[in-house]
């Protein structure tokens, strides 16, 4: 009878539905990633510009080339405000 529920987006884009004093992701809970993952010890810049290359994780970084990787504008955020 609680409607303490409600639909959250979590860092990394993830929506998940759970009470307000839970906020934890379970998407990436069952990631089982370290604390935080390892995009928290990026700065931001670079971990928004990772969601927009489709990258969330270190698997998905590690299917990049070298190439790929320099080829991504990692100072997107100043290019595109
Ligand atoms: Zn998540």
């Amino acid at each position: 009878m609680t409607s303490s529920k409600k639909i959250n987006t979590c860092e990394q884009g993830h929506i998940f539905i759970k009470n307000s004093s839970c906020l934890s992701c379970p998407v990436c809970e069952a990631n089982n990633l370290p604390e935080g993952g390892f995009l928290s010890s990026l700065a931001s810049v670079s971990r928004n510009v990772m969601k927009k290359n489709g990258i969330s994780t270190l698997e998905q970084l590690s299917k990049f080339t070298e190439d790929e990787l320099l080829a991504i504008p990692w100072n997107w955020e100043k290019q595109h405000p």
